[in-house]
């Protein structure tokens, strides 16, 4: 109870709770994973998040930042205190459409942002698949992705500068409203993607892009994946820079098939293009250029949306892509794998070799622009388990083989934490200890997560 006085004294009455109720709800995120912390504390401002730093600190007390609790790989839960970021920091501050940028506090909801930004025709080109409830402090500490990343990278290319408190309780502000910025070492980089182990954000400027004035879909329709992925580089090559460009393995498309029948019955791989112009002329110019590349590979189907219904009908199997792959198991093991964008095909090849060894099955869609592949292991019950984490175990091994990595969106958090050996070499590992060594002198920060 000490701890409980000490910090009700920096945040006031109302500020701390110990309760059941708030331990229960700040132990989950959006894994199954739970990790039951002591204090849930709602800071006000940057000042008594250093001092709760600072007091944690001095008792070795760990700190874990929370946004909106979305996060796929268990980053926000832990032991110790955690420091809920979305009541009181949640405040845009200041559009700027000069420098087309915004300064905001990172509890602001990611689709709330854009929201606000569409009467200026900007827009914060992040665009996880959770922007209706994630914050962007939460998108820039995990990197977070979307299916516009093929158009316009992730979250850190986007960040301009940042204020963070460091695990000594320390303030720093990071970077400059500069687009260009070579000066010393890139510290706003290295905290973007540093999942709360390095310090806590509480302020960010973040860049703006000029809404796409015309916008259209294509659905794109193959006999298999290797005519897809080949269509795919040959699409990414001719410079027509889409602006989401997703697919569907063969499991996939049958799953989808069974519930809504929205595929040919050949198809057996989909692929789903958005592209973006100013100009309609151009536009048109594209999805002909578009339709030579795609008819190289021998498509089943070409279909260019017509109208909005036409538009969300080619999204929707692609939307319903997740709750779909449940078609074949009651429990799934995803991740988010990502292998350089030419090996695709022979990736999703060894995906089903080690489906075959396991007896399990591997459904997979997501941003083959990127090459950021959603593998889902389908259990079709728990004792399935440890097969299914050892499949799991090897798609990883498979993808580093490849010159891949081990996520190319959600983080490493606690999920991924055992796989880092695998993905990193001993000199590396030690790199990254020192550098946390630097921010967080005795390792309060979010410990034991990225394999730290
Ligand atoms: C249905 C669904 C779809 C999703 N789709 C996508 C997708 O398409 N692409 C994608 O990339 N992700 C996706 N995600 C994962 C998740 O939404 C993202 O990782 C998101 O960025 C997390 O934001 P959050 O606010 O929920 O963060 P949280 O889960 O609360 O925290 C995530 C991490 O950020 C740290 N953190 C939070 N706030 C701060 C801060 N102020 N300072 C320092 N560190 C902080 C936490 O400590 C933690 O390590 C999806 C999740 C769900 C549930």
């Amino acid at each position: 109870m000490k701890h409980f006085s000490c910090l009700e004294e920096i945040v006031g009455v109302g500020g701390v709770y110990c309760d059941e109720a708030h331990l229960s709800v700040y132990g989950f995120d959006s894994t199954r994973l739970e990790k039951r912390p002591s204090y849930v504390v709602f800071p006000q401002n940057e000042n008594q998040i250093a001092q709760i730093l600072s007091y944690a600190n001095a008792h070795l007390i760990p700190v874990t930042p929370r946004g909106a609790g979305s996060g796929m790989s268990g980053g926000c839960i832990n032991e110790g205190i955690i420091l809920a970021m979305q009541k009181y920091f949640s405040s845009i501050i200041h559009i700027d459409l000069e420098n087309l940028c915004v300064t905001l506090q990172p509890g602001v909801i990611n689709g709330y942002l854009n929201k606000i930004l569409e009467p200026h025709h900007l827009f914060f080109p992040p665009d996880p698949a959770s922007s209706a409830f994630s914050s962007v402090g939460g998108n820039i500490a995990e990197n977070a992705g979307g299916m516009n990343a093929v158009r316009y990278g992730v979250s850190k290319n986007h960040i301009l500068s940042m204020r963070v408190v460091l695990g000594s309780g320390e303030i720093l502000q990071l970077g400059h409203k500069t687009y260009k910025d070579v000066a010393g070492y890139d510290l706003v980089g290295l905290m973007c993607g540093s999942e709360g182990t390095l310090g806590v954000i509480t302020e960010m400027t973040l860049k703006l892009a000029p809404k796409p004035k015309h916008i259209t879909s294509v659905l794109i329709c193959f006999d298999g994946i290797k005519a897809l992925a080949e269509a795919s580089c040959a699409i990414l090559a001719s410079g027509l820079s889409p602006y989401a460009m997703e697919f569907l393995d063969s499991l996939m498309v049958a799953a989808l098939n069974h519930k809504y029948q929205i595929y040919p019955e050949q198809a057996k791989a989909v692929l789903i293009i958005k592209l973006m112009a100013n100009h309609l002329d151009s536009l048109e110019r594209d999805v002909l250029e578009l339709r030579e590349i795609a008819a190289r590979f021998s498509p089943l189907l070409f279909m260019r949306a017509q109208n909005q219904d036409e538009e969300e009908r080619i999204w929707f199997g692609r939307k319903n892509a997740s709750q779909a792959s449940n078609f074949y198991g009651v429990k799934k093991l995803n991740e988010d794998i990502t292998v350089p964008r030419g090996s695709v095909a022979k990736f999703l090849h060894r995906v089903e070799k080690i489906s075959q060894k396991y007896g399990l099955t591997i459904a997979c869609f997501g941003h083959i622009g990127d090459g950021n592949i959603h593998t889902n292991v389908m259990l079709k019950n728990e004792s399935e388990l440890d097969v299914g984490k050892q499949a799991v175990r090897e798609l990883f091994a498979q993808a580093i083989e490849m010159g891949g990595t081990l996520s190319g969106e959600h983080g490493i958090g606690l999920s991924k934490s055992s796989f880092m050996p695998m993905a990193f070499g001993d000199l590396e590992m030690r790199i990254f200890r020192e550098i946390k060594k630097v921010f967080d002198p005795n390792g309060i920060l979010n410990p034991h997560k990225m394999g730290l």
